[in-house]
């Protein structure tokens, strides 16, 4: 076996999250090994689309427009589903949850273009079946198409899914529930003796009826989207089973035809599929995010029991965790910075995980004390304080970070809001300063005492002067990940603000 030294960074799995993972490392100048398990890039229909605050982000570095463009419609309706009910933001001024209809093959594609673009090496067909660490290094033992081999790195991380390998290997325990629940989904042709009717209902004549909408009965939930003259339909089938599916074994059209039948009693004599997808609900969370050199992100951390989030929390693991890393083998992290990225990204998790089981108990009721519950806090909904805080909640985009000195100014540990800048170069953004990835201290007030302090860490920390209306702060230091490291409140002393801005310039980015 040869064994090939020495990566900064092997990436094990590369779906959403180590793509992400990766082509960040490489905005901070590290050097990753990307191993994915399958030859070929996957074509199972997974997520439908991406959504959350993850967009943001990908705005903030200037990258957007490759999903946008990679979109065949338009940004859909700000409607999402949340545990039976719906989240309606249309009427929202700049909510805080939007979504793109990008199915999850063309968002791994456009990753897969961009750490290529990057230069990173993504090593298909070679599979992980060992990692180890000690005191120098991680030792992972791949499969590859040409037989076994060894190679070290400074650290693994596991972004290898739900049933993580490498979380196992490392002893990280996963504890969690399985709620007994499958819910299949299935676009599908009918053939041209069915007739969809002007209400909606799908008729197979001889065979019987799928009323449109919803119909419960007690094997489970029956779906259905179908409108005249159009000969393909959307069958949805709930039903509480508790097999355990890979999510990467594709579901055939019979498996949707059988559950159909169980649920109706009715076979649908459909063909010809467009989309067939199956999807499981688990709450599990990983105890530790990180042991040693290995790390674990994405759905190899978490597994939420509502769709739509998934990705989102893995992408911003992944951009959480990748300049902590860039920092430490760069040489300049200060002590425990790794360690942060567990404790924040739990935090997330643990935050993902609060809403999506709420959506568990507020879905899967169905007496008549259900539909009451479900009815009033549809009524809560219709205030818009409390809708905003719905949708800030299901992006992920009121995390906020428990940061040291967190009660000096509200917006610490917070995603930087993107204010209009005025420079003397002319007009930017926060999110045009978030491109790079690199550490900004935005100086909002022409605080030279506090220029003067960031100057010790001018070859890590980039400093902005610019002024913007009704500024939030005299100063914002803004970590990579676009969240807010320090704030100086409005005509704040130099007495505390300079010190204090130089322990938090410390704490994050090391001693000058
Ligand atoms: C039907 C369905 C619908 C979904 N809808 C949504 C949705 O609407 N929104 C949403 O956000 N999420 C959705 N999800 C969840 C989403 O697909 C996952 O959250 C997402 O794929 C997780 O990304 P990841 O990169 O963390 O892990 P994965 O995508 O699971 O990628 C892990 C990669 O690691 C590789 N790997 C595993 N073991 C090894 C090994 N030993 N060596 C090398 N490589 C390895 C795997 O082959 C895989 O490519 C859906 C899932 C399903 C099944």
């Amino acid at each position: 076996m040869n064994t090939v030294d020495n990566w900064d960074v092997i990436v094990v799995g590369a779906g959403p999250t180590g793509l992400m993972l990766a082509a960040e490392l490489r905005l901070g100048g590290v050097r990753p090994l990307v191993l994915e398990r399958k030859s070929e890039r996957r074509d199972t229909p997974k997520a439908g689309g991406l959504g959350g605050q993850v967009l943001e982000l990908l705005r903030y570095r200037g990258l957007l427009d490759r999903f946008v463009n990679a979109c065949k419609g338009p940004m859909p309706e700000p409607k999402f589903p949340f545990g039976g009910v719906h989240l309606d933001l249309t009427g929202l001024q700049d909510g805080p949850m939007h979504a793109l209809p990008l199915p999850q093959a063309k968002l791994e594609k456009v990753l897969d273009e961009r750490v290529e673009e990057l230069g990173v090496e993504v090593r298909r067909g070679h599979e992980v079946t060992g990692v180890s660490q000690d005191d120098d290094a991680a030792t992972v033992d791949v499969q590859g198409p040409d037989g076994t081999y060894r190679l070290t790195a400074r650290y693994v991380v596991g972004a290898d899914g739900a049933r993580s390998p490498i979380r196992e290997s490392a002893g990280i325990a996963f504890p969690g529930t399985a709620y007994p629940e499958v819910n299949r989904l299935a676009q599908v042709t009918v053939p041209d003796t069915a007739v969809v009717h002007a209400n909606g209902d799908l008729e197979f004549p001889g065979l019987g009826t799928i009323a449109a909408g919803f119909t419960r009965t007690d094997r489970g939930l029956m779906g259905l989207a179908a409108s005249p003259g159009n000969q393909v339909v959307s069958l949805y089938t709930t039903e509480d089973e508790l097999t355990e599916y890979d999510d990467d074994v594709p579901m055939a059209l019979e498996e949707v035809q059988d559950s159909v039948e169980r649920v109706l009693g009715l076979r649908p004599p459909v063909h010809t599929p467009l989309r067939l997808s199956r999807f499981t609900f688990k709450a599990r969370q990983a105890e530790r995010y990180r042991k040693g050199r290995i790390m674990i992100a994405g759905d190899a951390a978490h597994q939420f029991p509502a769709t739509g989030v998934a990705i989102n929390a893995g992408m911003l693991d992944a951009v959480n965790l990748a300049w902590k890393l860039a920092a430490v083998l760069g040489g300049r992290a200060p002590e425990g910075l790794l360690e942060t990225y567990h404790d924040e990204r739990h935090l997330a998790g643990a935050r993902t995980l609060l809403h999506t089981q709420a959506q568990v108990a507020l879905r899967r009721g169905h007496d008549e004390a259900a539909d009451a519950l479900r009815a009033v806090f549809q009524e809560l909904l219709a205030d818009e304080p409390a809708l905003r805080r719905m949708g800030a909640l299901l992006a992920g985009a009121d995390v906020r970070y428990p940061v040291p000195g967190a009660d000096r100014h509200p917006l610490t540990g917070a995603f930087s809001p993107d204010l209009p800048l005025r420079t003397a170069a002319g007009a930017t953004s926060v999110a045009e300063l978030m491109h790079a990835a690199r550490p900004v201290l935005l100086d909002l007030a022409g605080r030279s005492d506090l220029v003067e302090a960031a100057g010790k860490w001018a070859d890590r920390v980039d400093v902005v002067t610019a002024e913007s209306d009704g500024r939030p702060a005299d100063a914002l230091l803004i970590r990579p990940d676009a969240h807010i490291a320090w704030a100086a409140t409005v005509n704040e002393s130099a007495d505390t603000a300079a010190p204090s801005l130089e322990q938090a310039l410390t704490d994050w980015f090391g001693a000058p």
